[in-house]
């Protein structure tokens, strides 16, 4: 998910993907009045043991947790379905503190589910939890400086959304032990979201089965939630195979039939369709086998696509669309196709009710106080990147916006996150907290450099108090389940059901990245976070490299 440049853009405008628009072009979107239920004074039980968690989420000691956490999982910068060392790590916090933890659910060795609690409501806590390829970086430093050169890293801040969430669920699960409350808290990982590998896999696992709501959360630069129709994409990610038959490439090369003509021939043949395309299409590739070397005639080669829509429908009309060129492709080269599915994401549609439970936390939290160091990065960020030197989010808080149904004609694309298929499936509702800062262009080193850094730990402990108190909202506040509910069924059901884009007999694509991690690993090792000896990743840091936090270009005179 990502964007370029902006000022105070909230970032719920990235999530819904606009954040890329000029002003001019963004949907018109009405502040929502806030309904009755979420809005109303509270019962003065509901607020004094809301207080008493917040003070608790705020505690240094809950800060430092937070801290710790997101700079270890910062440290692995593992990339979609290798979050071994991630998984490890979770997992034992979560069992220290606990949680039951079931790994290796929807037959995904790194996917894990941890539980406590019994009875209703059941709240999952949900998050991404991997890097990105070339990834990278160094905490704290304002231009490129790998920590690992070519290395993948949490360049998207993946890092933090799951470490924020834990916070959150341990002061909740504190609350109802002491107070004797019906509930179940449940947290879950988003394994391989940059692949958008897996959360269609959980819902036909059943994951979510007997979830009252999702409170999911992604990394931003701003506090804000929103609901309804995102506006954004989703998509099908499909791999095309050719096979064809080898020969000498100068001997006999009429012998010889080429998997990666047929693999040129259908990129060009989609070049050339994309013009007569709705304007919402996205689509990108990538080469993932061009052959073996040029003189033997390549028998085999792939081409791996992401095709881009605003709706189901249209999605599906990509796909068909990419499988006749897959099919004029081969007819042209004498070769074979197949193909399969590498991941899938539904637009996105999130509950109201849980939207405005959640904003009217957000609204109590507030921004972070950053400090000098902090603005000092990120300006000194965004003027290596050459954007607009805007620094860090100081509020005030934006509106909360939202809409039922955004008109296809208002709607652009952008990115995607298989968190839609949830949204599907069960009330969601998403927090962007701010532990980044509008620099970098996503999936980018740039988008590394504060998620190790006090902005990071920050942003994480605002999160987390939101995502704690609207979590113990829906404890104490049945009302709000049941009217979450109401949306779901009779408002957002009502516009269309779900149906998945995995057919019965895909699987998750759990083999990919490993030949990445494993080239990578060996000398990522040597930075992971030693949590016994530092109390900081940045204090790590300057005892391996001798820089200290904030580390900025010199200013040529
Ligand atoms: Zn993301």
């Amino acid at each position: 998910m990502k964007h370029a440049s902006i000022t105070l853009v909230s970032s719920a405008l990235i999530l819904l993907g606009l954040a890329a628009l000029p002003q001019a072009q963004r949907p018109t979107e009405p502040a929502a009045p806030a309904a009755a239920a979420a809005a109303a004074p509270l019962d003065p039980r509901v607020a004094k043991l809301k207080a008493l968690l917040d003070a608790d989420v705020s505690s240094p000691a809950m800060y430092d947790l937070g801290q710790q956490m997101n700079d270890m999982v910062f440290s692995f910068g593992e990339i979609g379905f290798q979050e071994v060392e991630t998984q490890k790590y979770l997992g034992k916090v979560l069992r220290d503190q606990g949680f039951t933890v079931r790994d290796g659910v929807a037959g995904i060795p790194t996917a894990w589910v941890a539980t406590w609690g019994s009875g209703q409501p059941v709240i999952a806590f949900g998050s991404d939890i991997d890097g990105i390829p070339q990834g990278s970086q160094k905490p704290g430093v304002a231009y490129h400086d790998p920590l690992v050169e070519g290395a993948p890293g949490h360049g998207e801040g993946h890092n933090s959304g799951t470490p924020l969430n834990i916070v959150a669920a341990l002061a909740v699960k504190r609350v109802m032990e002491r107070e004797k409350l019906s509930g179940t808290l449940m947290i879950w990982p988003g394994v391989a979201e940059e692949l958008l590998g897996t959360k269609a896999y959980f819902v036909r696992e059943g994951l979510f089965k007997d979830v009252d709501v999702v409170l999911y959360n992604h990394v931003g630069s701003n506090l804000s939630t929103s609901w309804g129709d995102s506006g954004g994409s989703g998509l099908v990610s499909v791999e095309y195979t050719f096979e064809g038959e080898t020969a000498h490439s100068a001997g006999a090369p009429w012998r010889g039939r080429s998997a990666l003509d047929a693999v040129e021939l259908m990129n060009v043949g989609w070049n050339y369709r994309r013009e007569h395309l709705r304007l919402a299409q996205r689509t990108h590739y990538v080469i993932t086998n061009g052959g073996d070397q040029p003189n033997v005639v390549p028998r085999n080669a792939s081409v791996w696509y992401y095709f881009r829509e605003i709706d189901y429908d249209s999605i599906r009309n990509m796909w068909d669309i990419g499988d006749k060129m897959a099919e004029g492709a081969a007819l042209m080269t004498n070769t074979k196709w197949t193909s399969r599915v590498l991941g899938t994401a539904w637009p996105r549609h999130t509950n109201k009710t849980l939207a405005e439970t959640m904003y009217a936390n957000i609204v109590s939290v507030g921004l972070p106080k950053w400090s000098e160091a902090d603005v000092t990065l990120a300006k000194a960020t965004q003027r290596e990147m050459k954007v607009p030197e805007v620094g860090l989010a100081t509020g005030p808080i934006g509106p909360l916006r939202g809409r039922e149904r955004i008109p296809d004609d208002e709607k652009f694309g952008g990115p995607s996150d298989d968190i839609g298929d949830v949204t599907w499936n069960v009330p969601t509702v998403s927090l962007s907290y701010p532990a980044n800062f509008q620099a970098g262009p996503g999936h980018n080193w740039a988008n590394a450099i504060p998620m190790a850094t006090p902005i990071a730990h920050k942003g994480v402990n605002a999160g987390a108090r939101v995502q704690a108190l609207t979590a113990l909202d829906l404890v104490l506040r049945p009302e709000l389940v049941k009217q979450a509910r109401d949306y779901f069924e009779n408002v957002q059901l009502k516009q269309r059901k779900y149906v998945p884009f995995i057919r019965a007999d895909d699987k998750p694509a759990v083999w990919m990245n490993k030949t990445t991690m494993d080239r990578y690993r060996p000398e990522m090792k040597k930075y992971y976070f030693d949590a016994t000896k530092y109390k900081t990743y940045l204090e790590q840091m300057e005892a391996q490299f001798g820089y200290k936090y904030p580390t900025v270009r010199e200013e040529r005179k």
